[in-house]
């Protein structure tokens, strides 16, 4: 089959994510037809590297041998089984790894089927465990403003972009939001640090004045990576674990974007050096390959389940796919791989020359910040540099860029005027160099005045 004939049949039955479908009367639809690696190979012979992980998700490259074999053998005993009443090795082994490299207190992994979901059922979780030890008027969330946790009602409701949430505001939950603490806008003589001390002040307010009406704050972990990936200092999170724990308060830790070792280290949390309350995993988790998601968490929260059954306790939520075991076997594959290959250590090379590629980009005229932790680095966009004010949004500056890429094999979908690299990490750093060139070239052709 050939592109065109491809593009026809699919923009005829395919309604795409994310996408406002009359863009592609302008913008090209590019199937794809493999992958292997960093790399993926359309139908007219062009290649792209993958420089967003298609979204996030990959981190051993397309098409793994490793992760391929892990599959396959799975694949030949069992491909699904419902995971209540009944188990596999899959879902056993998986729940073991991840409670191995998380922190002593957590004891259990929920398994459910997306992001989304995932943050929708730690919802559940935490309201249902206050309910369940008689605190009844703890109902309500707290959340950052430019969060991201997904598209479903619930996890749309503790989000705060505006882009995705205002259409649906009217049916969704209200959610106190507190401001962000994410660096960018800091004063200049405040360092990052004493930055995220200062913003905390709002938080501890909110929690203050409304703790006895709240089951948890959630938040994203170093990175709000699609909040335009604003990042912020760890001491928040250290001071926020604090708080939590003095007014009775979950904290859900959302590491579906920055988890499995994006910030530098295997999970964001880990920085801070504290316990969540609940922990959503879902991305990197299977390597890229298929839908799965966990909530990792506490004995406390797990025993306020524990009951007879006539006393309605238990937590009843469930999907039909929870657990697969093919997902699981590639996630299996995928901690295996973290553990064999010294991924978070090694990454601190790849992660530091990212750094150095981008550097020169720091005396951009149009742009106001080139940030990064660990394996992502994110370029903003601006007008004004001095006073660091936005291109309009409806110039869309960004997708000059994306053209850009694609025209030179490098694929780089930007977040509005907001460009970012956040590659697999069987990336080389001769790759990292030729992105580089790519992404700085693209920047001009965003910026450019005439455009
Ligand atoms: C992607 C993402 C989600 C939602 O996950 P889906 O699998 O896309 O539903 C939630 N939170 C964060 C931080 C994310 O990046």
């Amino acid at each position: 089959m050939n592109r065109s004939r491809l593009v026809k049949k699919d923009l005829k039955t395919v309604w795409h994510p994310c996408t406002q479908m009359k863009d592609h009367e302008k913008i090209p639809m590019i199937p794809i037809k493999s992958g292997k690696g960093v790399w993926l190979y359309d139908y007219d012979d062009n290649k792209y590297l993958d420089a967003i992980s298609s979204w996030w998700v990959n981190i051993f490259g397309h098409s793994n041998t490793y992760i391929n074999n892990s599959i396959k053998k799975q694949l030949s005993k069992l491909e699904h089984v419902l995971l209540a009443g009944f188990t596999h090795e899959p879902a056993i082994n998986l729940a073991e790894g991840l409670i191995s490299i998380t922190p002593k207190k957590i004891t259990k992994c929920f398994f459910t089927d997306n992001g989304s979901s995932s943050i929708d059922a730690a919802m559940k979780m935490s309201y249902h465990y206050w309910q369940n030890k008689g605190k009844k008027s703890k109902k309500g969330f707290i959340a950052l403003s430019n969060s991201y946790h997904g598209e479903t009602l619930g996890s749309l409701s503790v989000s705060n972009i505006d882009l995705y949430k205002k259409t649906y505001e009217s049916i969704l939950k209200d959610t106190i939001i507190v401001d962000s603490p994410d660096s960018y806008r800091k004063k200049e003589n405040v360092s990052e640090e004493e930055h995220a001390e200062q913003m905390f002040n709002k938080m501890y307010k909110a929690l203050k004045d409304n703790h006895r009406n709240v089951c948890a704050v959630i938040v994203e972990p170093l990175i709000q990576c699609a909040g335009y990936m604003r990042m912020y200092h760890h001491k928040y999170l250290e001071l926020l674990r604090e708080a939590c724990t003095k007014f009775n308060v979950h904290l859900i830790a959302d590491e579906i974007a920055v988890g499995f070792g994006r910030t530098g280290t295997m999970f964001g949390f880990e920085q801070a050096k504290i316990t969540p309350d609940i922990i959503c995993l879902s991305k990197g988790i299977t390597g890229g390959y298929m839908t799965l998601s966990t909530i990792l968490t506490t004995d406390d929260i797990y025993d306020a389940f524990y009951d007879e059954y006539e006393k309605l306790n238990a937590f009843l939520h469930s999907h039909s796919y929870t657990a697969n075991p093919i997902a699981c076997s590639a996630a299996n594959a995928t901690l295996n791989l973290f553990k064999k290959k010294k991924v978070v250590e090694n990454n601190k090379k790849l992660s530091l020359h990212m750094k150095k590629c981008f550097e020169s980009l720091n005396d951009h005229p149009h742009v106001s910040d080139v940030r990064q932790k660990g394996m992502v680095l994110a370029i903003e966009l601006v007008k004004n540099k001095k006073k660091k004010t936005s291109y309009d949004w409806k110039e869309r500056r960004g997708i000059k860029a994306y053209l850009h890429g694609l025209k030179n094999n490098v694929l780089m979908r930007p977040l509005g005027n907001v460009l970012y690299f956040m590659p697999p990490y069987v990336i080389t750093k001769k790759e990292i160099s030729f992105v580089s060139e790519i992404m700085k070239e693209g920047v001009d052709e965003a910026t450019k005045k005439s455009s």
